[in-house]
């Protein structure tokens, strides 16, 4: 059994991961953490949750997000700066003694659903457009990692753009196409109608500029990494009138052209049906991921 947590701005989901599927999925408020000892809090709650299980767990993986560097330290935890610098892992393992992972959560989120997905073979990028735009990339099943371990297309400035964002720069694609992005436009422009339908009732000068900037992000990963398989995840994809087509239509436009124009292969997270995760895909990957490394070990 592993055990998988995704710690979330808002929510930790914790759940038991046993023959492919989450069970005993457990919520808990993240504001209850964001006191003093808010990180002895937060390894307490996973201390009884693993307590509790029938079996000790074999492993446990870690969804957090934010940066996590190559030896497993948390550098930058937005939500949760009571967690920078602290090594999660080695504090879980002590409490829990278990094998413990700790990793960014769009890593986790990539990771479980190229499992659902069957995509384990070659190159494949995820960027997973949430209240921020984050990305992973594995190779042939490993995730790939450079110097520091990051892979972060939100933060990619788009040349001329001045929109600050949530890093500290100004231009980033994220400040331009992520959930909280769209969630500033609604406030301004559109205010009577709800966050969730703010696609069916955008101009089409907003329309051009959000898929414009979503493409150019895109087409660039692409023209690097040249991936065999693509997946775009996160909340706002689901979104009503999320515009797949247009976007699909502008990378295409963007890449040299035969390949990798042709051989462009897009899959939508929103698409996979959806019978392992207990409603937590941020739960899954995490589980999926240790359960990958535990076996490496
Ligand atoms: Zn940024």
């Amino acid at each position: 059994m592993i055990i998988g947590v995704d710690l979330g701005g808002t929510f930790m989901r914790m759940g038991r991961f046993d023959g492919g599927i989450v069970h005993d999925l457990k919520v808990v408020p993240a504001s209850v953490f964001n006191t003093a000892g808010g990180a002895e809090l937060l390894i307490e709650a996973i201390g009884e949750y693993c307590d509790a299980s029938e079996r000790r767990p074999e492993a446990i993986g870690i969804g957090v997000p934010g940066t996590v560097n190559l030896r497993g330290e948390i550098v930058r935890l937005p939500n949760m700066s009571f967690l920078n610098g602290a090594r999660l892992a080695s504090m879980i393992e002590q409490r829990c003694r278990a094998s413990c992972f700790v990793e960014n959560d769009v890593t986790m989120l990539l990771t479980g659903d190229s499992e659902r997905m069957n995509l384990k073979k070659g190159v494949v990028f995820g960027m997973y457009i949430g209240s921020g735009l984050g990305g992973a990339i594995f190779s042939d099943g490993r995730l790939l990692r450079g110097r520091n371990g990051l892979c972060e297309p939100g933060h990619i400035t788009i040349y001329g753009r001045t929109e600050p964002c949530a890093c500290g720069k100004t231009g980033c694609a994220e400040a331009i196409v992520s959930g909280r992005a769209l969630e500033a436009l609604q406030a301004a422009k559109h205010p009577e109608t709800h966050i969730s339908e703010l696609f069916t009732v955008m101009t089409d000068e907003e329309m051009d500029d959000y898929t414009g900037v979503l493409a150019n992000t895109l087409a660039g990963v692409i023209q690097l990494l040249d991936p065999d398989d693509i997946v775009i995840g996160g909340g706002v994809p689901k979104m009503k009138g999320f515009p797949r087509a247009d976007i699909e239509t502008r990378v295409h436009g963007m890449l040299l052209s035969p390949i990798p124009a042709s051989t462009l292969k897009i899959h939508y997270s929103a698409d996979i049906e959806d019978n392992a995760s207990a409603g937590s895909p941020g739960v899954y990957g995490a589980a999926v991921f240790a359960w990958r490394k535990f076996g490496i070990i």
